[in-house]
C-alpha cells in the first residue's frame, strides 16, 4: 500500500496533486479553472413576498442564468434549464412559480420528480421559504387514503412523480378537476432521467396531462429543469411535444478543480487483468478522509458502496468509525438528515453512496468525489464531479473498473474530458409504448382530431387499428371494463411483461419485458437489478412471474442464445465507400438456449446448464452495415471473417453509449457471414428493447464517429487477442466465441477512411 507520508497530511486539497502524480496508477490529470459568479440584481418583476422569503434566505441577487429562466417564463415560454450541478436550477424553475403563487394561492403548480426522496426534499425546501399562500404537499404512493383528498383541494405546489400522475390522476381527473383548471405551471425535475423506455412513456403522460388541462380550460407552462445533456431541446420537446426555450450558459461560481484518471495496477498481463477498483476506491477514500478531507464515493451498486465503506474503514481502524459512513437510497428522512448535518459540522468525512439521484440529500459541495467505474454516462459523472469543490478548491477522481468504456478513457482522457455529453433519446411514438397511452387516453376522454394538438397525430392513427376502442359521434371511446392506464409500468416497453418477485417479501423488484425475460431471468439466472444480484429461482411463463432470491455467491451467470434478424423495411440507406450502412425496422428471434455459470474472479466457467424456453420474436429499430468486398480484402475467408464482423459489433455496442444515453444492455447485435436477405457479411446493432426508442437511429446518424471510437478502442487496448476490456461483452450471446480483435481493427479502419 502506497501510505503517504505523515508531513504531507493536511487538510487542504491543495498539497494532493504533487504527490498523487508519482503514483503508477494515475492515468491522468487535469485542472478545471475556476469560475466567477456573474449575477444580476433580484427581477423587478418578482413579487415582494417572494423576494422577502428569499432574502431571509440570503438570496438577494440571480445568476444571470437564473434570470434568464425567470424572463423567458414571464414571457410565456416554456423552459427547459440544463447548468451544473449546485448551479440554482431550483431557484430558477421555483422562482416563477412562487410569483405567481404568491399573487393568486388559487394557482396550481405539478412537480414531477423520479424518486420520492427528491420530491420529499423539495417539498421540505418548498416549505422552508415560507412563501405567503404557498402550500406545498406531496402526493405520491406513501399518501395515506385519507389525506388525498385534502392535498387535491388545499395544496397548490403538488409533488408527486410521473407514475403517479399516470395511474392515480390523470384516470381520475374528475376529482382533480380544480387543479387542472388552474394548473399554471408543471416542474419536470431531473428531465434527464426520462430517456429509454421509461422517457417514451412519460412522454405520453405529459401529452394526456396536457390535453385534459386543456379539457378544464388551462394551458400550463412546462419547467424543465436537467443535467447537462447534448440534447436539451430536443429532450424538452419529445418530452412534452412543445418547444422550450433552452438556458444552458451556467453562470454560477465554480471552484478550480483537479481532475485525476486512476487507473488499478495491472495484476496479470498477459489476461489484461487489473486490481479490483472498489480496493482502490476504498484506499483512496481511507486516504483522503485520512487527511481530513471531505469525501464523497460513489459506486455503482448497493453492495458496492457497502464494501467500499468496509474495506476503507478497515484501513483507517476503528477509530474512524464515526467519521465514515454509507449511504443508502432506503434511509428515512431522519436518517438523511442526520448524515447531512455531520457532514455539513465535519463531524462525518466519508460517504459511500451509489447514484447521485439516489442521494436525495443536501449535503452542497465536498473537497473530494471519488467515483468507482464509469457510472454509464458522462453526464452523470459530471453530476457526481460537480460536488467537488469546496473552500475554493476540489477534487474529482474516477476510478477505472476493467469495463471497455472505463478503459478507453484511461488511454483517451480526451475521449472523456473533451467530449460533449450524450444526448437522451427516447420515442414517444414507438407503437408498443404508444397504444396503451392511446387506450388510457380515451378512458380519460373520448378521443377526436382535436387531439392530435396534444397527443400527436400518431396517436390518432392507432386509435384507429385499436379493437378495444370504439368509433362513435365522440370519438374513439373505451369499451373495456378494467382501466387501460392500470396495464402499463411506465418502465416496460411491453404489457406482456414478467414481474420479477422477491421470495421472502414478495415485493416487486422489478418488471421486464416477456422477450427479455428469457435472458435475463430464466431459472438459475443470476439477475442484477439497481446493480444488487439476485437468484432466480424460478421462472413461472405462465404466471409471467419470476421468483428471485438475494444472492451473495461468487459466479455470474451469462445466457447463450440463437439470434436472428429479418429486415423488415429498410428506413434509410446510405451508401458510403466500400460500406452500405441502413437503419430501419427489424425483427429480432431470440432463443435461450443455456447458460453458464462463470466465476466472478476470473470467470472461467464453472457449469454450462441447457433450458428449455420458446423462442422469442421482437420488433424494434436497427442500424446495420454491409461492407462490400474490397472492405473484406483478406478478412474474407472463414472462421476469420465471422470472428472479425463479430468482435467489430462488440466493440461498436461497448461504445454507442458515449451517444445515445444508454446501457450496453439495452443493445443487441448480431453479425453474420451472410444474411439471408443481405446475401452478404452484415453486421446489426438493434435496440434491445421491443419497439425501439431511438438508440439504434442515434448510431446510424453519428456512425462516422463511432467507428472512429471503435477503432481508438481497439487500437488502444494492450491486449494480445481480446479482452473484456475490448472486444469481450459480458451479454455475448455466443459466450464470447469467435472474436478476432486484429480483424475488427482491420475492419473499422477501413471503414473509417
Ligand atoms: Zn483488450
Ligand atoms: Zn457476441
Amino acid at each position: 500500500m502506497h501510505r503517504l507520508p505523515p508531513q504531507l497530511y493536511s487538510v487542504s486539497i491543495a498539497t494532493l496533486p504533487s504527490d498523487f502524480l508519482a503514483r503508477e496508477e494515475l492515468a491522468h490529470l487535469a485542472t478545471e479553472p475556476a469560475r466567477e459568479a456573474q449575477t444580476v440584481p433580484m427581477p423587478d418583476g418578482v413579487d415582494s413576498r417572494v423576494t422577502a422569503a428569499l432574502g431571509a434566505q440570503g438570496v438577494t441577487v440571480l445568476y444571470e442564468h437564473q434570470a434568464e429562466a425567470w424572463e423567458a417564463a414571464s414571457r410565456g415560454e416554456h423552459v427547459m434549464l440544463t447548468t451544473g450541478t449546485a448551479s440554482g436550477k431550483t431557484l430558477g424553475f421555483n422562482l416563477p412559480v412562487l410569483n405567481a403563487i404568491a399573487r393568486d394561492a388559487k394557482t396550481r403548480a405539478l412537480y414531477l420528480y423520479p424518486t420520492k426522496a427528491l420530491a420529499q426534499d423539495q417539498a421540505r425546501s418548498l416549505s422552508a421559504l415560507g412563501v405567503h399562500g404557498v402550500r406545498p404537499a406531496i402526493y405520491d404512493g406513501d399518501t395515506p387514503s385519507g389525506e388525498r383528498r385534502q392535498v387535491r383541494t388545499w395544496a397548490n405546489a403538488i409533488l408527486s412523480n410521473p407514475d403517479m400522475l399516470h395511474i392515480g390522476v390523470l384516470p381520475h381527473h374528475d376529482r382533480w378537476g380544480d387543479m387542472l383548471a388552474n394548473l399554471r405551471y408543471v416542474v419536470v425535475d431531473e428531465a434527464h432521467v426520462y430517456r429509454g423506455v421509461f422517457g417514451s412513456h412519460v412522454a405520453n403522460v405529459l401529452r394526456r396531462l396536457r390535453r385534459l388541462a386543456a379539457v378544464y380550460g388551462s394551458e400550463p407552462q412546462f419547467l424543465l429543469a436537467s443535467a447537462t445533456i447534448a440534447n436539451p431541446g430536443e429532450l424538452a420537446r419529445e418530452l412534452t411535444g412543445l418547444e422550450a426555450t433552452v438556458v444552458s450558459g451556467d453562470t454560477a461560481p465554480r471552484a478550480e478543480r483537479t481532475i485525476v484518471l486512476w487507473n488499478p495496477p495491472v495484476i496479470d498481463a498477459e489476461l489484461n487483468f487489473r486490481a479490483n477498483a472498489l480496493g482502490e476506491g476504498a484506499r483512496l477514500l481511507a486516504e483522503l478522509v485520512e487527511r481530513g478531507l471531505r469525501t464523497l464515493c460513489f459506486a455503482k451498486s448497493r453492495k458496492a458502496a457497502e464494501l467500499i465503506h468496509r474495506f476503507a474503514l478497515e484501513r483507517l481502524g476503528r477509530e474512524y468509525a464515526d467519521r465514515l459512513s454509507p449511504y443508502r437510497a432506503g434511509y428515512t428522512t431522519v436518517q438523511r438528515r442526520d448524515i447531512e448535518q455531520r457532514l455539513a459540522a465535519g463531524e462525518l468525512l466519508g460517504v459511500s453512496a451509489t447514484d447521485a439521484l439516489e442521494l436525495g440529500i443536501d449535503i452542497g459541495l465536498l473537497d473530494c468525489v471519488v467515483s468507482v467505474g464509469f457510472p454509464g454516462t458522462v453526464s452523470s459523472l459530471r453530476q457526481q464531479w460537480g460536488r467537488a469543490g469546496r473552500q475554493g478548491h476540489g477534487l474529482a477522481v474516477l476510478v477505472a473498473s476493467d469495463d471497455a468504456l472505463d478503459q478507453y478513457f484511461m488511454r483517451e482522457p480526451e475521449a472523456l474530458l473533451g467530449r460533449r455529453v450524450e444526448a437522451a433519446i427516447s420515442d414517444h411514438a414507438n407503437p408498443r409504448v404508444l397504444d396503451g397511452h392511446v387506450l388510457a387516453a380515451a378512458f380519460e376522454a373520448p378521443l377526436d382530431d382535436a387531439d392530435r394538438q396534444t397527443l400527436g397525430d400518431a396517436a390518432l392513427e392507432r386509435a384507429a387499428t385499436l379493437p378495444e376502442l370504439r368509433r362513435s359521434a365522440a370519438g374513439f371511446t373505451w369499451t373495456g371494463r378494467d382501466y387501460p392506464a392500470g396495464r402499463i409500468s411506465l418502465r416496460s416497453a411491453s404489457a406482456d411483461s414478467v414481474l420479477v418477485v422477491e421470495s421472502d417479501s414478495g415485493s416487486v423488484l422489478g418488471i421486464t419485458e416477456r422477450e427479455r425475460a428469457y435472458s435475463t431471468v430464466h431459472a438459475g439466472a443470476v439477475y442484477l437489478h439497481l446493480g444488487e444480484p439476485y437468484l432466480v429461482r424460478e421462472l413461472d411463463l405462465v404466471a409471467a412471474t419470476a421468483v428471485v432470491e438475494p444472492f451473495s455467491g461468487d459466479w455470474y451467470t451469462q445466457a447463450k442464445k440463437d439470434t436472428t434478424t429479418a429486415i423488415e423495411e429498410a428506413v434509410a440507406t446510405e451508401v458510403r465507400p466500400g460500406v452500405e450502412l441502413s437503419f430501419g425496422r427489424v425483427s429480432v428471434t431470440e432463443h435461450v438456449v443455456a447458460y453458464q455459470r462463470r466465476s466472478t474472479r476470473d470467470g472461467a466457467v464453472l457449469e454450462t446448464v441447457a433450458l428449455d424456453l420458446p423462442a422469442a420474436t421482437f420488433e424494434t429499430e436497427a442500424v446495420w452495415f454491409v461492407p462490400q468486398p474490397a472492405l473484406l480484402d483478406g478478412l474474407d475467408r472463414m472462421p476469420k471473417l465471422l470472428a472479425s464482423l463479430h468482435a467489430a459489433e462488440h466493440a461498436l455496442i461497448a461504445l454507442l453509449p458515449l451517444f445515445a444515453m444508454c446501457d450496453r444492455w439495452d443493445i443487441g447485435g448480431l453479425s453474420t457471414n451472410v444474411h439471408f436477405q443481405t446475401k452478404a457479411p452484415t453486421v446489426f446493432v438493434y435496440d434491445g428493447h421491443p419497439g425501439g426508442v431511438g438508440i439504434a437511429e442515434r448510431g446510424f446518424a453519428v456512425f462516422a464517429d463511432w467507428v472512429a471510437d471503435a477503432v481508438r478502442l481497439l487500437a488502444g487496448c494492450p491486449c494480445e487477442s481480446g479482452c473484456p476490456s475490448c472486444v469481450q461483452s459480458p451479454k455475448c450471446g455466443n459466450l464470447n466465441d469467435m472474436l478476432d480483435k486484429g480483424g475488427a481493427l482491420e475492419l473499422l479502419r477501413r471503414l473509417s477512411r
